[in-house]
């Protein structure tokens, strides 16, 4: 029997309408939801050159007719929904019967397919919407697609491709929100001949555990479980131990066997971790919700990522609810890290009592009686100063001056002031403008920035060599990435090899990372550039020193000798901007005199 009908027009025209297919990540995410549609539990995707050269979906799903293939590449041809109606209790991925007719427009493809119940198969080629041809052939039950040469007639789209590396990225990203909601299909993940991902049936625990966890137990060790079941929704899966939250983490939503992004919900999770996390770090998350399709609406966006429920803050209170109870029922208490910025605020003692209670002690604090800091009569070689410094000119016109005058804030030389530290966090010294006060991370994270950044750039580094290499073991997205960016490693001081089909070999380090794990820094680095989505050299670069300048500077709470805080504060001054940091956050502040003396009042 055949299967394929039209929709009527106006239930296609309520379809919102979009641009199914972007780039090769949309074809396979669209190839294997059809696998999927047809009941495959096993599905083969094989790409060459990121699915610019060809993409092959292979299932064992129920496949097709000889009518039937051909009509599935008509628009509007679906064998899923019939009417309006139905949209509202989809429980299949596709519907809109809009995918093949997309893919076949702008690609040559080619498909066999056969029924269980057919003695020969069929083989349908077609390119550019024209059948070229169609007979019968010998081929398993299931359905074979080949894409070759996607936009071969449009260039433009072609060109809009983004390199091999980041389109193989998308690929696996869109494999991955696939693959983690169907732990009862096996799945394989060929590019270019080389077989990237080999996922056995299994539950979903084990599914995620061979997709991130490289196949290792410890890997959901770290996790704790999530369920609830309410009237309206039934939500399970599995939340990241506060410990081990990091910059890395996976964060993954799905609804009825899909993924979506739903940054409400996200926020519930992150308020049920109020207070757990050390600063920057996030958890990572699996949570799969089942809900009556009838409360969710999947209509609302093309692509599909985004949902709608019914009564989101309902589901918001449940969600935070199920969460707060699995952290709390494992009697997690949050462990924290002082090694990176922002990560937690020094408590501030507020008065004695406090000094006492939470066990501060009194700096002991050695000072000249004879030293006056604030006199202005030596070194009165500044250039222009005097016309910079009137006391009757506005705080704005003195502060509009420190940022052009920069060169002209000390009237000793550096070497000649000790900066006092206060509470292992800032760096307190006189200027000319008043009490200096200088964050001494951001101000050494910032010295870094700019010399990892030269070194990027005049493609100069210098490696300290590791006497035992270290393995860094990745996924295989974090491999493309790794590639792209190896070249520029190098200059920054790591010195790196490809050392299996999942894992680099490191064999040398910066300097300035010393006894710091480099496996760490390079995995917050990954994370970094993907976070931002980083894809010209410049902003990768960029991110590289960044990150690396974070895990490499100082942290808070590290006392600094005299000359230690003297030396950062000269390397400060060197660089022409060293009020903010890259991100703008302010490294130095200047509380001036008036201001002072406005307090004695
Ligand atoms: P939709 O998935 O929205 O129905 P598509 O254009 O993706 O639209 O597919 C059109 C039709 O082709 C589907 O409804 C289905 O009947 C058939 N089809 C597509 N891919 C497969 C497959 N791998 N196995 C069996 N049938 C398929
Ligand atoms: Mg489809």
């Amino acid at each position: 029997m055949d299967i394929i009908h039209l929709l009527p027009d106006s239930v296609a025209n309520q379809i919102a309408a979009g641009e199914v297919i972007q780039r090769p990540a949309s074809c396979l995410k669209e190839l294997v939801e059809n696998s999927l549609d047809a009941g495959a539990t096993n599905i083969q995707v094989i790409v060459r050159d990121a699915g610019r050269t060809s993409l092959q979906v292979i299932d064992n799903g129920s496949g097709m007719s000889e009518t039937d293939v051909r009509m599935a590449f008509e628009r509007h041809a679906t064998s899923k929904i019939a009417s309006a109606q139905d949209l509202f209790a989809l429980r299949t991925m596709g519907f809109r019967g809009e995918a093949l007719a997309s893919i076949c427009a702008v690609a040559q493809v080619e498909v066999q397919t056969r029924r269980a119940e057919d003695e020969v198969g069929t083989l349908l080629t077609i390119a550019g919407s024209h059948i070229e041809s169609q007979e019968p052939c010998q081929c398993p039950v299931g359905t074979n697609i080949k894409v070759k040469n996607l936009f071969f007639n449009v260039p433009v789209r072609r060109k809009f491709l983004k390199t091999d590396q980041t389109e193989l990225r998308n690929l696996l990203n869109e494999f991955y929100h696939i693959v983690l909601v169907y732990p009862k299909v096996q799945f394989t993940f060929v590019s270019n001949d080389e077989i990237l991902m080999e996922l056995p049936i299994g539950t979903e625990k084990q599914r995620i555990e061979a997709v991130f966890g490289k196949g290792n137990k410890t890997y959901t060790s770290q996790f704790v479980d999530v369920r609830t079941d309410t009237e309206i929704i039934s939500i399970h899966g599995f939340v990241g131990k506060p410990e081990t939250a990091n910059k890395n983490a996976q964060q993954y939503f799905f609804v009825n066997g899909r993924y979506m992004r739903h940054p409400y919900f996200h926020k519930a999770i992150m308020t049920a971790y109020a207070g757990m996390l050390p600063g920057e770090l996030n958890p990572s998350y699996y949570i799969y919700f089942d809900v009556n399709p009838e409360l969710i609406d999947v209509n609302i966006h093309p692509t599909k990522t985004e949902i709608k429920f019914q009564d989101e803050q309902m589901i918001f209170q449940i969600l935070l609810a199920a969460v707060r109870e699995s952290l709390g029922k494992f009697n997690i208490t949050p462990s924290l890290d002082f090694n990176r910025e922002g990560e937690i605020e020094m408590p501030v003692p507020q008065g004695k009592e406090s000094h006492q209670t939470a066990g501060f002690t009194t700096p002991h604090v050695v000072f000249d009686p004879n030293y006056n800091p604030f006199s202005r009569n030596t070194k009165q070689n500044v250039k222009g100063w005097e016309q910079i410094y009137n006391p009757a000119d506005n705080n704005s016109n003195i502060r509009q001056a420190v940022e052009h005058e920069d060169s002209v804030l000390f009237d000793y030389s550096l070497a000649e002031i000790i900066p006092y530290q206060y509470q292992g966090k800032y760096l307190i010294l006189p200027s000319r403008l008043g009490l200096m006060i200088v964050n001494q991370h951001r101000a050494h994270a910032h010295v870094l920035y700019n010399q990892y950044i030269a070194q990027i750039t005049t493609e100069k580094g210098v490696s300290q060599q590791l006497l035992f290499p270290e393995v860094l073991d990745l996924t295989p997205d974090e491999m493309v990435l790794l590639s792209t960016i190896a070249e520029d490693l190098r200059f920054v001081g790591f010195d790196l090899e490809q050392f299996s089909q999942n894992a680099y070999s490191i064999s040398g380090i910066p300097a300035t990372l010393e006894n710091k794990n480099c496996l760490t820094a390079l995995h917050n680095m990954l994370h970094f550039i993907r976070e931002t989505g980083s894809n010209a050299k410049d902003e990768w670069r960029k991110q590289i020193a960044l990150s690396l300048a974070q895990d490499t500077a100082i942290p808070y709470g590290k006392k600094l000798t005299d000359e230690e805080a003297q030396k950062l504060l000269q390397q400060l001054f060197e660089l022409s901007n060293y009020r903010r940091t890259i991100n703008g956050k302010t490294i130095v502040t200047i509380l001036s005199d008036d201001e002072i003396q406005r307090r004695f009042t």
